[in-house]
């Protein structure tokens, strides 16, 4: 390895100074130890055979969560005979739907099956259709996707800044048209979004915005929570998701009107008041989705508290740490909900690929990913929507070509193929502050080591 770059006595410096830094600011009391963790020689590789930096299995606890409260509550449904939420009033789902508009901070929130069917119920609520455009994020779950061709809308594909994974402004605004309705950003990561900016482009176009927030519930930004700061916000509680039941979502907002027609979308047309009023698909979240979150609702606050405290102090210790650097947090960022602990893998700092980074790794008893492997502006669906009558019917042949042509998102391409390196964080960031130090503690050895790995 070439002298050029990132030295192992520059990254020893800022890497303590940061841990010293995070020591005076607050919550890293044991700071000291990341300086004890630095100052260790470790000569091989555990991947060539030296010994690893913890024995395999998993950091943390498992994930999704379970506890007595959680079983109770379940139980308690199932006696009851209350299984669907249009039996009672005061069954779990309506208890939820209140408890879960306040922790997020909106006047409303209608319970759904799941994060696409919240996000599906949004497109429909805003009268967005065939002939509509939504221009929303490469980098996500296909479900963000997937909820805009449920209403025959065009998914407009932007590209992402490369080292928030987030989408880029410019290219949002760039590829807005006459028909044209939302925009759809996604808080990747529990992160947010540069809202500022696609607020205000929202604003300038008169586009509705609504956020997914899927990966993003308690997650602060500029005084709000994620989910609150568009038309309307959308969640996932799938089961690895920081708050799961299993499949359940939730849409959030503060317009009684719109919300009301979410609640209409998402109950198969019918109105509160049982007039059938309208399109909708049947979306209702059951009871039991419902007494498991409520069930766990008590541990949520801790839980995000806790994540929040283990991700800062790892981005604290990898602060300037050109090699893998943690996602960058857009300014206005208080607090990330940390579905996924995201780093971009900078090769000319290892030397080699990121495939061989994460076996060595792996073999220190530190098991990170890679996220999504599938590119969704390369997959069958594009071909799929292309073929169809309706999207034919409703799309000039000009405006198409152009659509197949604008799949091309080099940013996206380059965080998927080559440069993430990610965690699950829902259930890892709540391991204790010793096992998470073992995580920056195996990067730190086999950077410590890069040149071995060239003989991996
Ligand atoms: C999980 C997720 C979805 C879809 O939610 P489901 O509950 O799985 O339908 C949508 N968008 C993002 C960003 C997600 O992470």
């Amino acid at each position: 390895m070439k002298k050029k770059g990132f030295s192992r006595r520059k990254f020893l410096t800022t890497a303590t100074a940061a841990t010293i830094a995070t020591a005076v600011s607050g919550p890293f009391k044991s700071s000291a130890s990341g300086i004890e963790i630095l100052n260790k020689r470790h000569d091989k590789l555990a991947v060539l055979g030296g010994a690893p930096v913890r024995a395999q299995g998993p950091i943390g606890p498992p994930w999704p969560y379970v506890d007595e409260q959680v079983v109770d509550a379940v139980v308690k449904t199932t006696r009851s005979g209350v299984w669907s939420r249009i039996q009672s009033r005061d069954g779990t789902v309506p208890a939820f739907e209140e408890s879960f508009a306040k922790l997020i901070g909106t006047k409303y929130s209608v319970g759904t099956g799941s994060g696409t069917q919240a996000l599906s119920t949004c497109v429909e609520a805003l009268g967005i259709g065939p002939g509509d455009e939504v221009i929303t994020s490469p980098y996500t779950d296909f479900g963000t996707i997937s909820s805009i061709l449920t209403s025959r809308a065009l998914p407009v594909l932007a590209d992402l800044e490369p080292d928030t994974y987030q989408l880029d402004p410019a290219e949002v605004e760039k590829r807005i048209n006459k028909n044209t309705k939302a925009i759809m950003p996604v808080h990747i990561f529990g992160a947010a979004c540069n809202m500022e900016r696609i607020m205000d482009i929202a604003r300038k176009h008169n586009l509705k915005v609504i956020e997914d927030a899927c990966q993003a519930p308690l997650a602060r930004y500029q005084g709000k929570g994620l989910g609150t700061i568009g038309d309307v916000g959308c969640f996932s509680f799938q089961a690895s998701k920081p708050i799961a039941c299993g499949e359940g979502g939730a849409v959030v907002g503060n317009d009684e009107q719109l919300m009301d027609q979410c609640y209409t979308v998402q109950n198969r047309g019918s109105n509160r008041k049982g007039s059938n009023a309208t399109i909708g698909p049947k979306y209702r979240m059951n009871e039991f989705e419902g007494a498991i979150l409520m069930g766990q609702f008590p541990g949520i606050k801790g839980r995000f508290e806790t994540r929040n405290e283990n991700a800062n102090y790892l981005r604290a210790v990898l602060k300037d740490f050109k090699a893998l650097m943690p996602q960058r947090h857009y300014p206005g960022t208080e607090s990330g909900a940390y579905y996924h602990f995201g780093m971009t893998f900078n090769r000319n700092e290892w030397g080699v690929d990121r495939s061989i980074f994460l076996k060595a790794i792996a073999a220190e008893g530190v098991s990170l990913g890679s996220y999504i492997s599938y590119q969704l502006h390369r997959e069958p669906w594009i071909d799929h929507i292309l073929g169809l009558k309706s999207y034919k019917a409703m799309y000039s042949k000009s405006r198409l070509k152009e659509y197949r042509e604008s799949m091309d998102l080099p940013n996206c391409d380059r965080i998927i193929k080559e440069t993430m390196v990610s965690f699950a964080g829902s259930g890892t960031l709540l391991a204790s502050r010793d096992e998470i130090k073992k995580i920056s503690d195996a990067i730190m050895k086999v950077y410590e080591n890069r040149n071995q790995l060239k003989s991996v």
